[in-house]
């Protein structure tokens, strides 16, 4: 356990999400420009000591006032003869170096203080935030004004008051983001390790806060070259006859009658510079902060995107109240296509309950989210399908009528009920929340018919225990909430993925139990997704087996727990341990799973299959019935071998 594992992302990741990011500002049309303009003015302001200008400060009472584009001045002159083309080029280039000079002081000073505040806390924190408080009190332009005043004009002063008010902006993010990870475990682990302050401080917190100075740089540079070009205008900052924006500005503002030209390209030049920054800033932080990635560029839709390539399946006669017809779900994320669900078809009657099995990354939580288009959108879309809800197609539907069947007809109970009630609320609100979503009752009918849904999953004294909050409940009883909101609706199905797994075993039965007794009650039709063949054979009447995104087998709960067809089904029932029966060796699945982006063409077990062939290889495997009502896509089931299980 060292430091080195804080580092969350490893190179290959952190290569992968620098592409993401940098694809992010790619797509940001607004940054492309800014950088555009940005990448002119840096190029130009580089070049200036080798182009071929006139001396910029050369003073020619002469030629005083020649407007553009006469007497080969490309720029004109200004009130004192001195070529304007010259100062501009030299000006932005001095406007540029102190506004950056600027932002590195004050994120370096600032960071450093906000870090500190954050890491030691207690009087330290209490001590530099105070100070920090106090130089927030000022208004900041009057307060560089004032550091000016103290120091004395001229250049340098100005970039160190334009840097000591914005020390604060620095210091106070980074001492929320150090906050936010000071009592992560890997700085615990750092510490244990044996690391001493500074060294946690330099290798484990400013690797995780460097984004944040970098955001807060990217958006407060603008700022301080107008703040500095502010300064220099008001004759505190550049002396004469050193020019920057600001002072040129400064100095033609009283020509701006007779030769307009004087004031007004230095403002020009310093509103493209602060557009051009301030446009890559947002940009840059925009890419840097995953919060505002996903919110202002790439936000969630509320229904997965949806792009079947044919036709919408027609309604057909439909077999249960849900039927599945080859829906696929694929999630693409940089330039690459990962298919999570691969052509998935099955059917559930009126309260039957499917089980659907397999091992942790097969696709059975993405085939559950897609059922309702509840998957992340982007990066997931269905590429293909229909879900018939009573022969409707679900996924043709609008997101109004989608959100009117989620948690109606169909509702789902999660894994972790922690993460899925509020931790705000009571669970009386939130079960009486759930009915008053669907059906027009009031507040009051909806707390009485809540705490008699609580009772009815067997929370104890459910009269007062509606009052309670999430944190109060055990495990169990929070699950139990959930199966209340679940079932608050009375769904014709619904949907748990893995809704025990958190559970200990007696909890497990107890709410397998209830589960059991309801959805005959309702006769809902149950899809059960769960890893444990154990609580599939004790509540599924059927079972379908997942591997790579696919239904490998599928059948009656006793055929495929006692005569499996496929070899991967077989070789997973003989991981479940056998209570009572000895001591007995397991044999795991040897190798791992393919990757969801390079899915082989043939069958994807074959390279963990002892009876693999290369027929196996060659093309993709259909269904193939073992028996009525049971199917493997598999070339050589089990059962044709004449191979039987003794499990
Ligand atoms: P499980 O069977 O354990 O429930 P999942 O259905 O959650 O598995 O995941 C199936 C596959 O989809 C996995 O390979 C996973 O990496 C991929 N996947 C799931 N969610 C996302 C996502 N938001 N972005 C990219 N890939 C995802
Ligand atoms: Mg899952």
């Amino acid at each position: 356990m060292n430091g080195r594992l804080s580092r969350l992302p490893g190179s290959a990741p952190r290569r992968a999400a620098a592409k993401a990011a940098l694809s992010v500002l790619a797509r940001n049309r607004p940054a492309a420009v800014g950088a555009i303009i940005l990448a002119l003015i840096v190029v130009i302001a580089l070049l200036t000591p080798v182009l071929p200008l006139l001396p910029p400060d050369a003073i020619d009472p002469a030629n005083r006032l020649i407007p553009p584009l006469n007497a080969g001045r490309t720029l004109g002159t200004d009130q004192l003869g001195r070529d304007m083309l010259a100062r501009l080029l030299w000006g932005a280039r001095l406007s540029l170096a102190v506004g950056l000079a600027a932002t590195f002081v004050a994120a370096l000073a600032g960071s450093s203080i906000g870090v500190c505040a954050g890491y030691f806390g207690r009087w330290i924190d209490a001590l530099l935030m105070r100070a920090i408080d106090m130089l927030m009190a000022f208004p900041y332009v009057l307060l560089a004004l004032t550091i000016v005043a103290a120091l004395g004009p001229g250049l340098f002063n100005a970039m160190i008051a334009v840097a000591v008010v914005n020390i604060p902006f620095f210091a106070r993010n980074l001492r929320g983001s150090t906050l936010g990870i000071v009592h992560r475990e890997f700085i615990d682990a750092a510490r244990l390790s044996g690391k001493g302050d500074f060294s946690i401080l330099v290798s484990e917190v400013l690797p995780n806060v460097a984004p944040v100075i970098v955001i807060t740089m990217s958006t407060t540079v603008g700022w301080m070259i107008l703040e500095t070009a502010g300064l220099s205008f008001l004759g505190l900052g550049s002396q004469p006859p050193q020019a920057d924006l600001g002072s040129m500005l400064g100095e033609g503002r009283k020509l701006l009658l007779n030769a307009p030209f004087v004031s007004t390209i230095p403002g020009a030049v310093i509103f493209l510079l602060v557009i051009g920054v301030n446009l890559v800033g947002d940009g840059i932080r925009d890419a840097l902060d995953p919060r505002l990635r996903s919110g202002a560029i790439a936000r969630p839709s509320p229904v997965t995107a949806i792009s079947r390539g044919r036709a919408a399946v027609d309604a057909g006669h439909s077999q249960g109240v849900l039927q599945v017809r080859t829906l696929s779900t694929e999630f693409q994320t940089a330039g690459e296509t990962y298919k999570a669900v691969n052509s998935v078809s099955f059917a559930i009657r009126n309260g039957e309950c499917l089980g659907l099995v397999g091992e942790s990354g097969s696709g059975k939580s993405v085939t559950a989210l897609s059922l309702l288009a509840l998957v992340q959108s982007p990066p997931g879309t269905i590429t293909e399908g229909a879900v018939l809800l009573d022969g409707e197609d679900v996924l043709s539907k609008s997101a109004a009528a989608l959100r009117f069947i989620r948690g109606g007809r169909a509702s789902y109970v999660f894994q972790d009920p922690q993460s899925t009630l509020h931790p705000l609320l009571t669970i009386g609100e939130q079960v009486a929340e759930a009915l008053r979503a669907h059906q027009p009752v009031s507040r009051v009918k909806a707390w009485d018919k809540a705490v008699r849904l609580l009772d009815l999953v067997r929370i104890p004294n459910a009269k007062r225990r509606a009052h309670a909050f999430p944190h109060e409940l055990s495990g169990g009883m929070r699950q139990r909430v959930g199966i209340a909101m679940a079932l608050a609706n009375h769904p014709e199905v619904l949907i748990a993925d893995e809704p025990t797994t958190a559970l200990d075993v007696t909890v497990q039965a107890q709410v397998l139990k209830l589960m059991n007794e309801l959805r005959m009650r309702d006769s809902a039709a149950v899809l059960f997704i769960t890893h444990d063949f154990g609580v599939a054979s004790d509540i599924c009447d059927r079972i379908a087996v997942m591997y790579a995104g696919q239904i490998v087998e599928m059948g009656a709960a006793e055929d495929v727990l006692e005569r499996p067809a496929h070899p991967y089904t077989r070789r997973l029932i003989d991981c479940v341990p056998a209570l009572g029966s000895g001591i007995r060796s397991f044999r795991a699945i040897g190798g791992a799973p393919p990757a969801a982006n390079r899915l082989p063409s043939g069958c994807a077990f074959a390279d963990r299959c002892d009876f693999a062939v290369a027929e196996c290889r060659a093309r993709p495997v259909g269904f193939v019935a073992v028996a009525s009502n049971h199917l493997a896509r598999c070339l050589h089931p089990l059962e044709a071998r004449g191979e039987r299980t003794s499990a």
